[in-house]
């Protein structure tokens, strides 16, 4: 007999068609079945969908006369996607406004498009194979006996259901809590799996290195998988099947890994919780930290969010003054080791400096002394490049980008004037392309003027003998750079690590790539040369991500015991007393948070208030705004709209921060609401008249548009 089945393929993210479509089958197939189907001319691969759940969607749009066609082969050999998988992925959908094709299928591995099932089912056994032996390289790592704060920490998120805010200063070990409370979870059930979350996998190998090193020595080398981008095809198609077989015990990944089949998940954490880059920007857009929030309630599974600087949103959730508080705040204020101590902070007032200097002489003082000391210090700016823009002495002549509106950056070792956004490249003009003036200057500075300032600057010093300090070698001091130009290689940022680790660098320059999650163990001088900009920028969230910024930075600092008192976080700026810097000085999240929230309370902002952005790219700026408002008039002028609109706020069409890239002009609207629900409601319903808008003028320019909810840049 055959059946009908709605099956879910992936679909062009901006068509209207959000459901499944309906194929024949010689038997019927359960919900989560992979299959491959016709489409069209192609065939692709496919998720057998639920009926009850398509139904309640456009499932089929196909006209009446359309022949239903056969599902072409069907992967047997691998178990059903499970219902929970499929619930997030259709939350995911719906919540983030995306289609549910685009969503579910983007959520699986790439090779799953080509393999046959002969070669699947190859591919299964070779994976389920009982696990290697341990070879002999492999580290083991032992447990640490734990601090009277860890334990307490561990014995709440033991008795206790969750969600939980790990709120614990850096070094405060964290990881260490992580570690137990995953092996508490797996000794509990057999079978149990646990979702290790982190930002960005090449920048944290060593939480990777420890929950390897922790965990592979007792349950097998091949029970710690990887996902992140950085792996090639094969390799995250080995760990997807290996996680959803069981294989794997441990989860490890960055964002995408939200979406992985675990189907024995019994707990997720979440390392810097706070980071961005749990936000996807692209395409289906959607925050990986708060699907892992989703994710444990709905399969049961216990969510550790741990941050030195949580976001403002966990933060709110877990505060105890706020009768909606979701989640538990679990506090870790202490430092491992004995008389452990924060950096001292200090604040250089740079109106009391030499003018346009780079490196106050108090600064650059200090440095020198780290390095008398054979000690390291981090230097960071939030600017790649040599110096941001080009400009002619002599007429108004800038180095813009021809296609964006914003200016190249000149990068001196190549002599290329480079566009951040769009990507163009070119050699820097030997005269002014305007008036033919050779004198072109620079204005600002990047990362690679800073480490040719400072390499100039330090020039006459020389490098402490390393077995009696009192006398140099006679070397000149290393500086190394890291940031998205100097690593571009593979391998090349591990490299330069292995070099500062070994203590065969004295300074390390860079932009904020170097501030996350590294346990640098020589560092004991942290040095922030400029960041004055956040303070008033237009972006309400500026100050968070500075904040949190320089608290991770301080937190490299100073984290091997023997010298560690000495330790000290340097920050030049204009405005010494500002708020943010006195409760840097302090080391005092809570005061800043506090502060923070309640001018974001007043202002009605997140998380007292909950944002979406529709975005459109088009020919012109006017198509693109036109666009926005015409949409949002339709609404605005139908009587049905009335009361949703009561409870939500457009806000006026404008250019994005950066209008113009790669000649695409780009505007957006806000909308904005008291309460997640309406917000929702509207957006679902909104789409429509979207979609709507765009057909009724085709061919007018307008590119595509898309929704962005939580948006993080504004
Ligand atoms: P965090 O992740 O909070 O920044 P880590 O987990 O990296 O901190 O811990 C900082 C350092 O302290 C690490 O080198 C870790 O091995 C060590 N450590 C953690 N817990 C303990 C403990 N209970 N006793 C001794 N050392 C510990
Ligand atoms: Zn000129
Ligand atoms: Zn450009």
């Amino acid at each position: 007999m055959t059946s009908i089945t709605p099956i879910l393929v992936h679909i062009p993210a901006y068509s209207q068609l959000e459901g499944a479509l309906t194929y024949k089958s010689e038997m019927s197939l359960d919900p989560g079945i992979l299959v491959r189907v016709p489409l069209g001319t192609r065939t692709m691969l496919g998720i057998v969908w639920d009926t009850l759940q398509s139904t309640t969607l456009p499932i089929n749009s196909d006209p009446p006369q359309y022949q239903i066609k056969d599902v072409k082969e069907v992967l047997s050999g691998l178990s059903p996607l499970s219902n929970k998988w499929r619930e997030l992925v259709t939350f995911s959908a719906q919540y983030y406004q995306r289609s549910l094709g685009e969503v579910a299928l983007a959520a699986l591995p790439p090779q799953l498009k080509n393999i046959s099932s002969k070669q699947l089912v190859r591919k299964l056994i070779k994976i389920t194979k009982p696990n290697k032996a341990i070879g002999k390289e492999f580290i083991t790592d032992s447990r640490h006996v734990l601090t009277h704060e860890q334990s307490q920490a561990l014995t709440k998120i033991n008795t206790l259901n969750g969600p939980f805010l790990l709120f614990g200063s850096t070094g405060s070990g964290k990881t260490e809590v992580y570690l137990q409370a995953a092996q508490v979870a797996l000794d509990k059930n057999p079978q149990a799996q646990i979702l290790v979350m982190v930002p960005e996998i090449n920048l944290t190998p060593q939480l990777e290195a420890r929950f390897l090193a922790r965990f592979s020595s007792v349950y097998g080398i091949d029970s710690v998988v990887s996902m992140h981008s950085e792996m090639s095809a094969g390799q995250r198609f080995k760990s997807w099947l290996s996680a959803h077989t069981g294989k794997a015990r441990i989860v490890l990944g960055t964002r995408m890994a939200i979406f992985a089949s675990i189907p024995q998940l019994a707990m997720i954490i979440v390392d810097e919780e706070h980071d961005p880059s749990y936000k996807q920007q692209e395409g289906a857009r959607y925050s990986a930290r708060d699907l892992a929030v989703y994710r444990g309630r709905l399969e049961n599974a216990k969510v550790i969010l741990g941050s030195a600087t949580p976001s403002l949103e966990s933060w709110h959730h877990s505060q105890e003054d706020n009768h909606l508080a979701r989640y538990t705040r679990i506090s870790m204020p202490s430092r491992i080791g004995e008389d452990a101590q924060l950096p001292i902070v200090r604040r250089v007032d740079m109106n009391h400096q030499p003018k346009n200097c780079l490196f106050s002489p108090p600064l650059l003082k200090a440095i020198q002394q780290r390095i008398d000391k054979g000690e390291q210090s981090l230097i960071f700016l939030n600017r790649r490049g040599y110096a941001p823009i080009l400009c002619c002495t002599a007429c108004e002549w800038k180095s813009n980008c021809p296609h964006c509106s914003a200016y190249r950056v000149f990068h001196k070792v190549d002599k290329t004037l480079r566009c951040h956004h769009c990507g163009l490249s070119q050699r820097v003009p030997k005269s002014c392309p305007i008036c033919g003036n050779p004198d072109i200057t620079t204005v600002g500075k990047g990362t690679e003027k800073l480490e040719e300032h400072l390499s100039e600057l330090l020039s006459h010093i020389r490098r402490p003998d390393s077995k009696n300090s009192e006398y140099p070698d006679g070397e000149p001091i290393r500086i190394i750079r890291i940031d998205a130009d100097s690593t571009k290689l593979k391998g090349e940022l591990a490299q330069k690590l292995t070099h500062v680790h070994e203590g065969n660098i004295d300074i390390l320059v860079g932009t904020q790539m170097i501030t996350k999650g590294h346990d640098f163990r020589n560092i004991t001088l942290v040095a922030a040369i400029n960041p004055d900009a956040s303070l008033f920028s237009s972006d309400f969230r500026a100050p968070e991500r500075l904040f949190s910024l320089l608290m991770q930075a301080a937190g490299r600092g100073g984290r091997n015991a023997a010298i560690r008192s000495t330790s000290e976080m340097w920050v030049q700026t204009l405005y010494p007393q500002h708020p943010l810097f006195e409760a840097l000085k302090k080391h005092d999240f809570s005061s800043f948070a506090r502060q923070q929230l309640t001018e974001r309370e007043q202002a009605a902002m997140p998380p007292f208030s909950f944002q979406a952005i529709v975005r459109a790219e088009a020919h012109s700026q006017e198509i693109a705004q036109k666009f926005l408002i015409a949409a949002s008039l339709a609404c605005e002028e139908a009587p049905s709209w009335k009361s949703i609109l009561e409870k939500v706020t457009l806000f006026p069409a404008v250019p994005m921060a950066v209008a113009r890239v790669a000649n695409v002009e780009r505007a957006q609207m806000l909308i904005e609401s008291p309460s997640r629900a309406h917000l929702q409601h509207f957006l679902s319903d909104w789409k429509a008249i979207l979609h709507q808008t765009k057909k009724q003028a085709p061919g007018k320019g307008l590119i595509k548009w898309a929704i962005d909810v939580d948006p993080l840049l504004i």
